[in-house]
């Protein structure tokens, strides 16, 4: 069969809108086309995921010289000038008394609108345990 005698032409490369010939199926002019087509859309979601992952890297940076040096509690408009983002968390959980308590990995604090306190950093995973004993 020779597929270079077809011709559909309704058909467009989907990368650079160059008109197709060949297979009725065919989506790209070029392997070019198609690599560049598949990088940008695997681009797309790796870089949302990369300023995620960025975010979060930053916010354990701060969290952990804060805990270095001895702070448990600070004023968000500190945190966020230092490039906190208080969106970015890994977890979060209702606790006792009405706060918040959110996680950056394995460091937790309780988050208000003004500050953040009891920075610690928890070994053990962050669940609500049942009290009864066994
Ligand atoms: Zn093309």
């Amino acid at each position: 069969m020779d597929y270079k005698a077809e011709k559909d032409p309704g058909a467009r490369c989907l990368q650079c809108g160059t008109e197709l010939y060949g297979r009725p199926d065919k989506k790209f002019c070029s392997d070019p086309c198609k690599n560049k087509w598949h990088n940008s859309r695997g681009g797309e979601k790796r870089r949302s995921q990369g300023r995620v992952f960025t975010d979060l890297a930053v916010n354990y940076d701060i969290l952990e010289k804060l805990l270095l040096k001895g702070v448990s509690s600070v004023d968000r408009s500190v945190l966020e000038n230092m490039g906190f983002r208080c969106a970015r968390i890994t977890g979060h959980r209702r606790i006792r008394g009405g706060h918040d308590e959110y996680q950056c990995f394995d460091i937790h604090y309780i988050q208000t609108e003004t500050r953040l306190f009891r920075i610690r950093r928890v070994s053990a995973p962050l669940l609500e345990t049942p009290s009864r004993q066994p």
